[in-house]
């Protein structure tokens, strides 16, 4: 999932971004508030991690300005752990969660996977859709109780499209979604996409779940009842 970290310190940022692409996310870092404000303003994220402490726009400001132009992205907050006026403060602007520093990595990717579960509408990391068991903590996929062999591009588009069910999403919104600005040169092709859903459906051809093709659209995901 692509993940902005909006953070100024940059060791625990590099640390974060790290942790994060192990984790199969596609993470972009600011260190800005207005950077990331401008950001969100054109690109959609699963998630947001938000350091409250931030030069120029700080971080209760970047969340004032998110919610006020109605963006629900779930926002995942950092702050000091004498920072409880500014928890409480970012909690009722609309922020979803906190994370005290220092940041401990397993938390934070616990945390992360909370979020985007929630608000994908899912309660537990451990879903099943048909006879596709997916373990997002362990990033694993079962049909009928055998484990898939999924790459992690594959992994990650089967992801985002069981997330988004009911939705179409363009190729370039699933290219979109797997990389992060750093690596626009990785950029995966609309070929290349083609390639992973063919990939994807021989995969799932047992599974009760399918991938459809809208021509010149995009692709829908639709599991059998
Ligand atoms: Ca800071």
């Amino acid at each position: 999932m692509r993940i902005l970290l909006v953070e100024d310190t940059p060791d625990l940022a590099e640390a974060i971004v790290e942790r994060l692409q192990v984790d199969g996310h596609a993470p972009d870092w600011l260190s800005h508030g207005a950077q990331a404000v401008e950001m969100l303003s054109h690109q959609t994220y699963a998630l947001v991690i938000l350091d409250l402490g931030l030069p120029g726009l700080d971080g209760i400001q970047v969340l004032q300005q998110l919610r006020a132009q109605r963006n629900k992205t779930p926002v995942l907050v950092l702050t000091a752990r004498s920072g409880i006026d500014d928890r409480v403060e970012a909690l009722d602007l609309g922020a979803d969660d906190y994370l005290i520093k220092p940041v401990n990595l397993r938390e934070l990717s616990a945390r992360c996977r909370a979020l985007i579960r929630r608000n994908h509408g899912e309660t537990s990391s451990s879903v099943q859709y048909g006879k596709l068991h997916f373990d997002r903590s362990a990033a694993k996929v079962f049909i009928a109780g055998v484990a898939l062999d999924l790459p992690r591009r594959e992994l990650n588009v089967l992801d985002l499209l069981l997330s988004q069910q009911g939705r179409v999403l363009s190729k370039s919104q699933i290219a979109d979604q797997l990389c992060s600005f750093v690596d626009t040169e990785e950029l995966p092709s609309h070929n290349a996409i083609e390639l992973y859903i063919g990939r994807l459906r021989k995969k799932l051809a047992d599974s009760g779940v399918h991938i459809k093709t809208l021509r010149g659209i995009g692709y829908l995901l639709h599991v059998d009842a």
